[in-house]
C-alpha cells in the first residue's frame, strides 16, 4: 500500500522550524525512486476521472511531485511562489499566519480565464496556503479544479477550508 511505504519513509523532526513545532520531513521519500513513481502513479489514479488542465504547485515542495505528476499527465505546471521570487508581472494573495501574513503570488500569464487549475502541495496541515491559493486562482478567473496533497493531517481540519472550493481533494496518507 502506497500509504505505509509513504508513513515509513517520511520522519518527524522535533523542534523544527522552532521549538514546540514536529515537522514532518518528506525528504526521504526523494531518495527511493520506486516509491517516487509509485506516488505518482497513485496521483494518475485518483485524478483518473478529474477534468482539469493545469497543476499548480506551491513553493517549494509543492514542486517536487507537482511537476512530476504535470509532466506524467502531459499538463502544463504553474509555480505558485511566495513574494518577491517571480520575475514577471505577478497576481498577488496575502493570508494570515500564526503570527503575521503572508503573500503568495503567480505569474498574470500563468493561465487563460476559465482555465481548470488543480492545486498541490507535499502536505496539508491548517490549509491556509491551500486556500490562500484558490484565492489567488480564483482572483485570475481560474477555477479550482481539485487538490492533491501526499500527506493530509486530519486531526487539523485543513479540509474545512477547501471543500467550498472543490470537494475533489485527494491525500495519499493521513
Ligand atoms: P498549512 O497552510 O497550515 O496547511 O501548511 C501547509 C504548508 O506548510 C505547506 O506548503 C507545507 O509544505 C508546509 N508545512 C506545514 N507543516 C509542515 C510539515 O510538518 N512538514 C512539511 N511541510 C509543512
Amino acid at each position: 500500500m502506497i500509504e505505509e511505504s509513504i508513513k515509513k519513509s517520511i520522519r518527524d523532526i522535533v523542534d523544527f522550524p522552532k521549538p514546540g513545532i514536529v515537522f514532518i520531513d518528506i525528504t526521504p521519500i526523494l531518495k527511493d525512486q520506486n516509491l517516487c513513481s509509485n506516488i505518482v502513479d497513485a496521483f494518475v489514479e485518483e485524478l483518473k476521472d478529474l477534468d482539469f488542465d493545469a497543476i499548480a504547485g506551491i513553493e517549494s515542495r509543492g514542486f517536487l511531485f507537482g511537476l512530476m505528476l504535470a509532466n506524467k499527465l502531459n499538463k502544463p505546471f504553474i509555480p505558485i511562489r511566495k513574494a518577491g521570487k517571480l520575475p514577471y508581472t505577478t497576481i498577488q494573495q496575502s493570508y494570515d499566519l500564526e503570527y503575521g501574513s503572508a503573500v503568495i503570488e503567480v505569474h498574470a500569464d500563468a493561465f487563460k480565464p476559465g482555465a481548470k487549475i488543480l492545486i498541490h502541495d507535499d502536505l496539508l496541515a491548517t490549509g491556509g496556503t491551500v486556500e490562500a491559493t484558490s484565492l489567488l486562482i480564483q482572483k485570475m478567473e481560474g477555477i479550482v479544479a481539485g487538490f492533491t496533497f501526499i500527506v493530509g493531517l486530519e486531526f487539523l481540519n485543513g479540509k474545512n477550508k477547501l471543500a467550498h472550493f472543490s470537494k475533489n481533494i485527494y491525500t495519499l496518507a493521513k
